[in-house]
């Protein structure tokens, strides 16, 4: 392509409202253009992008599984029949037709698959099955931000599994898992796989690949000593020693008038945040045999320098919420200040304890009435609490594998796994005769790529103040020849050579024939994510040529000067190979 003719429209400065480097970098570059919050055009240059990566994505996912093209559009029926028209809230974009029916942009697609399922399906012997598309997905996100990292419509590839039984899930997962390392990795990405919450999805284990990056909002925990990664919705470490050996003591309740904060009672009492007994409340709705729900209040109590993690908490006591002031007087009879696991009013209170208490000896806790706390608090002797997992891991805390301090960084999610189990199988009614003739509900599993969060996390990944350069695999042009200056014939003319020339290698070439400065050409370059450059200029005179890298600019590498007429060849022979066969 020539970029005379080429619509790229460059912007020198970023623009105000712009937050991460690549949210500033994509309008900068010219990439895309905002339509309104959460929505964005994508123009020449993003759209080139986003082919190249979808083509990865497509000739890996070819190899396990069959392309389908489901609609966006979804009948409200659809969602009913698994429960998630109600729990999806406000996060579904939601509509009526001209009969007042229902209807909803789908923002994910077990439903639609489970549906085909249910209507085609019958037997063990077409078995198993990997369904997948890339297709366009809508999300009432309440906060969109951040270019293409928060969006309301978004390009997924997702696929949906079907197999008889749990071994033949566990196949179909180790194949995704396979496909999209080497998605991943033709992609030019340097990423981490770690465990994962499973969420709102239910299922048994899920895995999420992850950029690291300081414009990503997913936390995890990772261990340089033996690589173990996992998301802080799911993080364990291992419980940190006490800093000081703890021997039993008489407990004790003293007063402390006033003093209600974790930070309150460690200034009044001498004693580290480690010492005290942080005590939560919470209200966990339980469902009788008839099927009515009752609240229960249920007591957390986790180290005074530790955090609740909602997502483990979310998991442990599904639509748990932390209790009102009224229950907390109710149950516990202090307010919540001076709450604590010892002589609850309400001794029906069942108490939790995270397992960093265990073992733990001489704490402090509120005594359940107001102004006053306990001192010499053992876990187990004056409490006998349920272990539970609950805490927020830390930067520093022990791996629990090999002991070494965790890592805490943030992340962009580009892919994300799962296995689902029958929850959408049975929702949906998939029926299959088995190899006895006897009905059987398949398992599923779900697995989605977001086209844009791998643009954006290769963004990333690869910048400066001047732009960005994209892994070739994935970049709009793998190189641009820059004639310096198209007025003077001989560069003109080398240049067309040139580009001619890396045409018939089979290299995406961009030639800038445009009639502009140097300078702004160069700038424009730089800018717009091309990972290579031919530049021809004064030195055409002695017949050689420019050869340089984007990315090793950041290291103030010079280019390389090469003979007019081996630029193309050796420039073709330095792209990476295309995509592995078999
Ligand atoms: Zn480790």
């Amino acid at each position: 392509m020539r970029w005379s003719q080429a619509f790229i429209p460059t912007l020198r400065e970023a623009p105000a409202d712009a937050e991460s480097a690549s949210h500033i970098l994509l309008l900068r570059a010219g990439y895309v253009r905002q339509l309104s919050a959460g929505v964005y055009s994508y123009l020449l240059l993003g759209q080139r992008a986003l082919l190249k990566i979808m083509a990865i994505v497509r000739e890996e996912m070819d190899r396990i599984g069959q392309e389908f093209y489901l609609p966006a559009l979804h009948p409200a029926e659809l969602w009913q029949a698994s429960g998630r028209w109600e729990t999806m809230g406000d996060n579904l974009f939601r509509l009526k037709d001209r009969f007042q029916r229902d209807l909803c942009l789908g923002m994910t697609h077990e439903e639609n698959m489970a549906a085909i399922a249910a209507g085609e399906l019958r037997s063990y012997k077409q078995l198993p099955q990997i369904w997948y598309q890339i297709q366009t997905k809508f999300r009432d996100e309440p906060r969109p931000r951040g270019g293409l990292l928060r969006v309301r419509q978004f390009i997924m590839k997702d696929s949906y599994s079907f197999d008889l039984d749990e071994a033949g899930l566990d196949a179909s997962y180790q194949k995704h898992h396979d496909a999209y390392r080497r998605i991943f990795d033709r992609c030019g990405l340097s990423y981490v796989t770690v465990e994962a919450h499973s969420g709102q999805m239910g299922g048994s284990r899920s895995q999420e690949f992850m950029v690291i990056s300081p414009a990503g909002e997913d936390w995890i925990a990772n261990c340089r000593g033996c690589g173990y990664a996992a998301n802080l919705e799911k993080a364990e470490a291992a419980p940190a020693k006490p800093e000081e050996e703890e021997r039993d003591a008489e407990r004790e309740s003293f007063p402390t008038p006033g003093q209600r904060t974790i930070e309150e009672v460690s200034r009044f009492t001498g004693l580290p945040a480690s010492r005290l007994i942080k005590s939560l409340l919470y209200m966990a709705p339980v469902k009788d045999e008839q099927g009515v729900v009752n609240w229960e209040p249920r007591l957390l109590v986790v180290r005074g320098d530790d955090e609740v993690n909602e997502t483990k908490l979310l998991g442990l006591w599904p639509n748990a919420r932390p209790a009102h002031p009224v229950e907390i007087e109710q149950y516990t009879g202090a307010p919540a200040g001076s709450v604590g696991p010892v002589d609850l009013m309400d001794k029906s209170v069942k108490v939790y304890a995270d397992r960093t208490l265990s073992g733990r000896k001489n704490l402090v806790a509120g005594a359940n009435r107001e102004g006053y706390h306990l001192r010499g608090l053992t876990p187990g002797r004056d409490f006998q609490p349920e272990w539970v997992d609950a805490r927020q891991v830390r930067a520093g805390d022990g791996c629990k594998h090999c002991g070494q301090p965790l890592e805490v960084q943030p992340t962009i999610e580009i892919g994300h796994i799962f296995k689902l189990g029958r929850k959408y199988s049975q929702g949906l009614n998939v029926r299959v005769l088995d190899e006895h003739g006897k009905e059987a509900v398949p398992i599923m599993g779900s697995y989605g790529i977001g086209m844009e969060r791998i643009l954006t996390a290769a963004i990333e990944q690869n910048h400066d103040e001047q732009g960005f350069w994209l892994p070739p695999a994935i970049a709009p042009f793998q190189a641009v020849v820059s004639v310096v200056n198209t007025g003077e014939s001989e560069m003109r003319q080398a240049g067309e050579r040139i580009y001619e020339e890396l045409r018939r290698l089979g290299v995406d070439a961009l030639l800038d024939d445009r009639n502009e400065r140097p300078g702004v050409k160069f700038k424009d370059a730089d800018l717009i994510g091309i990972p290579w450059r031919i530049t021809v200029g004064k030195k055409i005179a002695s017949g050689e040529v420019e050869l340089s890298e984007r990315g090793k600019q950041v290291l103030k590498a010079p280019a390389e000067t090469l003979p007019v007429g081996k630029a193309a060849a050796e420039l073709a022979h330095r792209l990476p190979a295309g995509p592995p066969r078999g």
